[in-house]
């Protein structure tokens, strides 16, 4: 198994790439390139597993009973236990996913990002449905986005705001959970001014998810007062596919992604820093 390495070389090359991501509204950009194949092998296809524990009479009670994380992080782009943050940048930088789909749910935004992996466009719908029996309606706003789509959404960020602004709302490309197509940003059409909008958080759809969003494998990737672990506010529209057990369980613990997997904050880019 290949473990996550914090900190890399790639990191420091990537950092000097003016280029960059996160959430905000966006615009619509041209279509994204889509007939570009990753030719990554996937050594993890199903995450990453653990040990096998030695079973030898030397085992001690204390360990045994110790408490760990159901997975790690990992620096496989295919995994869905891959982090990706302003200090974890995906490689390659341009990775795409190879299993998009457009998950059957109501659909409110640009249709170049209305697609995810395969696991997560299944597990949307699902959620979907469940709060809908619930009497609760929700749409999606945005889900994969290439690179090249980032590319453009940032650079309309930078010459709106500029670079420390656009940082604080739009992740750098190679550095989004959007590239992953494990991450969906969600709204209800019944708060419709809650839009990428942290109210989303205090209506009865968003307080629905926050509640019920892990049984489907999902977690608020940004929960609130955590800005200097993930590096972004509070956005209780941006949900995070990491499956069932292991949401359950960052849930349980009610930890962040960073700390669940015992990887260091990552309050802002490596060339952002002191400044
Ligand atoms: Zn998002």
């Amino acid at each position: 198994m290949r473990l996550f390495r914090p900190v890399s070389v790639t990191l420091v090359a990537a950092v000097l790439l003016v280029a960059c991501d996160a959430d905000g509204p966006i615009t619509s950009p041209s279509a994204p390139d889509q007939s570009r194949h990753s030719t990554l092998a996937s050594e993890d296809p199903g995450g990453p597993s653990e040990a096998e524990p030695d079973r030898s009479t030397e085992t001690h009670p204390d360990e045994d009973t110790e408490e760990r994380p159901v997975s790690e992080a990992s620096a496989d782009p295919n995994s869905i236990h891959v982090l990706v943050n302003k200090r974890n940048p995906l490689d390659p930088l341009d990775y795409a996913p190879s299993d998009l789909v457009t998950p059957e749910v109501a659909l409110h935004g640009p249709q170049e990002a209305m697609q995810l992996r395969a696991e997560p466009a299944e597990a949307l719908e699902e959620l979907f449905a469940a709060a809908d029996q619930e009497g609760h309606s929700l749409s999606m706003i945005s889900g994969y986005r290439s690179y090249d789509y980032q590319v453009q959404v940032y650079d309309q960020h930078v010459a709106a705001n500029g670079h420390e602004a656009a940082d604080r709302i739009s992740a750098r490309p190679g550095h989004s959970e959007h590239q992953t197509g494990l991450a969906v940003d969600i709204d209800t059409p019944n708060a419709a001014e809650t839009t990428l909008n942290q109210a989303f958080g205090d209506t009865p759809e968003g307080q629905w998810v926050a509640e019920n969003s892990h049984e489907f494998g999902f977690i608020i990737r940004y929960p609130q007062g955590a800005e200097e672990i993930t590096g972004f506010s509070y956005e209780p529209w941006h949900l995070r596919y990491v499956g069932r057990e292991t949401a359950r369980d960052v849930v349980e613990r009610d930890l962040t992604l960073e700390q669940y997997w015992d990887q260091p904050p990552a309050p802002d880019y490596l060339d952002s820093e002191g400044g």
